[in-house]
């Protein structure tokens, strides 16, 4: 099988590694790729968001299977054009992926469905954003309705800065406050049938005990001890399906990888959001545990065979993986700086360039995340944090606490 990957951050360099292990795929081609996906595939040039641009190169490319990363190109009906040209394309058409394009869309197909998730109300005016926000009260919660890069979201207990947020949005989702830790969810979907992979955790916050802004993540792990026996079949059953079921009714059958971020409350899981693409860096840790090959299973998915496919195989431990960050970050991250000690194994790039001079650069807020794996929780987290240890970046920072409360027992379900 000859596969092109579009993307150029961590999830596609954990991907590549990924598509690269599986015995079928015999060229991965990545556009634009980055350099640590450069070492397992053969890297093209092209803007992964413009649809006639990919479909050409996937026909040129003669490739069996495109495979899109990030969500800009999902939206832009990337995998529409990609089909269009009789190529098979893991990611859902334009039209489905306005499930992760538009918080106000995803929350009509989930109440549509019947899934459960906070109560919300989409506002475009001060007056009715200060109506909501009372009426569920602090910590307040705010949404830009459109597509956001995991950083559209405000969580504060400042009523002031809520209001300031959904000014600077335009349109924005404001929405109760869910209580209670979270788990990312990936289900690989041909629209029909359905295959949740392992539940993992991410860490959102940049600082030390959840503090300070939001991030892209800062570090993922998987699987979680402390998740509630049943809890994927729940909201397979409770969340997936529905979902699945509502967006075919509507003629905008979702396939490819629905993500499932959900909080663990009181009531049972509640869906905080949907995404149309695997996570950043939750994919880094599942991958690391997935046996089975990755093309075969994406390829299922792409084609619509996903019922007949194999159940998967997962590794025996666990894996954890942390965000080395540049400087200013997530403000305004400092690029350009010389990255030593991330070329082993274990070190997934997400924000790196090649220099002119040969030199590893830093070219993004989070340049490489370094994945653990190891036995149980604990050896993953210290195998990934040695990996940590190995790399210098001037000014760069980390989470020390990626897994920590996992690996102590301290996570607790509230109720
Ligand atoms: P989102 O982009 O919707 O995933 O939101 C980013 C982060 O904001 C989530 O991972 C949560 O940590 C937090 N968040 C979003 N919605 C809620 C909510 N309703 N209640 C509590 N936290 C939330």
């Amino acid at each position: 099988m000859r596969v092109l990957l579009l993307g150029g951050g961590g999830r596609e360099h954990a991907l590549a590694l990924g598509l690269a292990a599986d015995p079928a795929v015999d060229q991965l081609i990545a556009a634009p790729g980055n350099p640590g996906i450069a070492g397992v595939a053969e890297l093209r040039s092209v803007d992964p968001a413009d649809p006639a641009a990919v479909a050409a190169l996937a026909v040129e490319t003669g490739v069996d299977l495109v495979v899109i990363g990030p969500e800009a190109p999902l939206v832009a009906g990337v995998a529409d054009a990609v089909r269009a040209k009789g190529i098979a394309a893991f990611g859902p058409s334009g039209e489905a992926a306005r499930l992760e394009g538009s918080k106000a869309f995803a929350k009509d197909v989930m109440t549509a469905a019947g899934v459960p998730t906070a109560r919300a109300y989409t506002c475009t005016d001060a007056e009715s954003t200060g109506r909501a926000l009372d009426e569920f009260g602090a910590p307040y919660v705010v949404k830009n309705d459109g597509l956001a890069a995991g950083k559209g979201v405000v969580v504060t207990d400042d009523r002031a800065a809520a209001l300031r947020h959904a000014e600077e949005c335009g349109r924005v989702v404001v929405e109760e406050y869910l209580a209670g830790p979270e788990v990312s969810l990936f289900v690989v979907t041909d629209g029909e049938a359905a295959v949740p992979l392992l539940p993992a955790q991410d860490f959102k916050r940049v600082g030390d005990g959840d503090t300070g802004p939001n991030t892209g993540g800062m570090g993922a792990y998987a699987p979680l001890p402390w998740a509630p026996p049943g809890l994927v079949d729940e909201v397979m059953r409770d969340v997936v399906h529905p979902t699945l079921a509502e967006m075919a009714r509507r003629g905008a059958p979702f396939a490819g990888l629905l993500y499932v971020g959900l909080a663990i409350t009181a009531d049972g899981p509640r869906v905080i959001e949907f995404n149309a693409r695997f996570g950043d860096p939750e994919t880094q840790v599942v991958l690391a545990l997935l046996e089975t090959p990755l093309a075969g299973l994406l390829h299922a998915a792409a084609t619509g065979t996903l019922a007949a496919h194999p159940p998967l195989r997962w590794r025996d431990g666990a894996a954890v993986t942390v965000v080395v960050a540049a400087e200013g970050y997530p403000a305004a991250p400092r690029t350009g700086g010389v990255i030593s000690g991330a070329e082993g194994p274990g070190i997934i790039h997400a924000g790196t360039r090649r220099h002119d001079d040969g030199t590893l650069r830093s070219a993004g807020g989070r340049v490489v995340c370094a994945t653990g794996t190891g036995p149980d929780l604990a050896a993953a987290r210290e195998a990934a944090y040695e990996l940590v240890r190995g790399v210098d970046l001037p000014g760069s920072h980390h989470r020390s606490d990626i897994a920590s409360a996992a690996v102590e027992g301290r996570i607790t379900i509230p109720g």
